[in-house]
């Protein structure tokens, strides 16, 4: 099956006792059995649930992995994939990493024995200088959130198994339509759901995506053992948008390119930050590993200043200013006091982002009302 047919068919049957098409939500605690442990594979609904084995399954397949594992939050899946470490272990991450991503790592896993290096991973000299015996963990974002550095998977993944150490990669932001991580021989790829994958704007949740079976067990140990599960609504919700991903993804690219062209020549524009762009530095690598660029993308005013940066944001009309991304609405924000707050400044400043950098997570209207919109904010 190709993509657009996975994303509407792969892992969804119509319902067993209905022939419903669409897959039913199945809001129960708990689920009768004949006799002591006679259960059809159901006995309790943080274990199980079959909305969410469905959208499992329908995952497994967008990322041409064998198991899926849906959690509450993207956050909730980060945590669950650095639970499979212990005191001791070292992650290798970018430098550039999504803000939430970054606080657990330095607030609380770091509490828990576990080293995180963060390094800009497009240079992998750079990587190499942090491997050690404890390298148990690559962690790739790419691209990144929110300078659009493009990190080579296969690479760093080609590195990491002469390590015996698991490449991780957060796909939120191209999503499957845009590259397939294990296909590079990652060994996990992760999701804030929240963002492309639901791409409405109306729900909370994130996932892992594995080829290895035993990877998935220890998954799934640690989403029962600990519970971060989503709700069956929600499940629904991400089923039910999943069913366009292809078609909306098409579109934010589309509009993304054009909303990134028109800012790359505008006079009051010093930088933009989007690797569809083939002057910018991921372009090469970008187009190697990516079927297209999306439609993530920042840019940075002449004079970077940030009264200037507040007064466009306000200006805009269909950008809404918010946190988030990846829904069918256009959104901007301010990555230094939004999404990237909990990163400090000196940490910030090493990786570009500046005090007045703009983030556009551009959405599936019609582009030229989008580009009227900057043209009016930025003046
Ligand atoms: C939003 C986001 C997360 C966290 O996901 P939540 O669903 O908000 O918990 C992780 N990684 C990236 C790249 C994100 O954009």
């Amino acid at each position: 099956m190709k993509f657009g047919t996975k994303v509407i068919h792969a892992g969804i049957e119509p319902d067993p006792t209905t022939g419903a098409i669409m897959t039913p939500i199945f809001q129960t605690s708990t689920y009768v059995q004949a006799s002591p442990g006679d259960h059809q594979g159901y006995e309790y609904a943080r274990t199980q649930n079959p909305t969410r084995s469905t959208l499992e399954k329908n995952l497994a397949a967008l990322e041409n992995g064998s198991h899926a594992r849906c959690f509450a939050s993207g956050m909730a899946a980060v945590d669950a994939v650095i639970k499979l470490l212990k005191p001791g272990d070292e992650v290798i991450c970018t430098n550039d990493l999504y803000g939430g991503s970054y606080r657990i790592f330095t607030k609380v896993f770091a509490n828990y024995g576990i080293k995180f290096h963060f390094v800009p991973m497009n240079d992998l000299a750079r990587v190499k200088e942090k491997i050690s015996g404890n390298t148990r963990m690559f962690w790739i974002e790419t691209p990144t959130n929110p300078m659009m550095n493009v990190v080579d998977i296969r690479a760093i993944a080609d590195l990491a198994q002469v390590q015996n150490a698991w490449t991780v990669v957060d796909n939120t932001f191209a999503t499957p339509y845009f590259q397939i991580p294990l296909d590079l021989v990652a060994d996990m790829v992760l999701h804030s759901i929240t963002k492309y994958l639901g791409g409405h704007s109306d729900t909370v949740m994130g996932a892992v995506i594995v080829k290895d079976v035993s990877l998935d067990e220890q998954l799934g140990f640690l989403q029962n053992s600990c519970g971060a599960v989503p709700g069956p609504q929600d499940c629904f919700l991400v089923l039910r948008g999943i069913k366009t991903l292809h078609v909306r993804m098409q579109r934010h690219c589309e509009n993304g390119h054009k909303v990134a062209e028109y800012l790359a020549n505008h006079a009051k524009v010093d930088r933009i930050y989007y690797p569809g762009l083939e002057t910018s530095e991921g372009y090469e690598v970008a187009r190697r590993q990516m079927r297209d660029f999306g439609g993530m993308l920042s840019f940075v005013l002449k004079g970077d200043s940030m009264e200037d940066a507040f007064r466009t944001l306000e200006k805009l009309k269909v950008f809404a200013l918010a946190e988030s991304l990846g829904g069918v609405e256009s959104l901007a924000g301010h990555p230094a006091s939004m999404t990237h707050a909990s990163i400090p400044k000196e940490e910030r400043m090493k990786t570009g982002l500046s005090d007045s950098l703009i983030r556009l997570s551009v959405g599936i209207e019609d582009s030229s009302d989008l580009i009227n919109d900057l043209e009016q904010a930025i003046g």
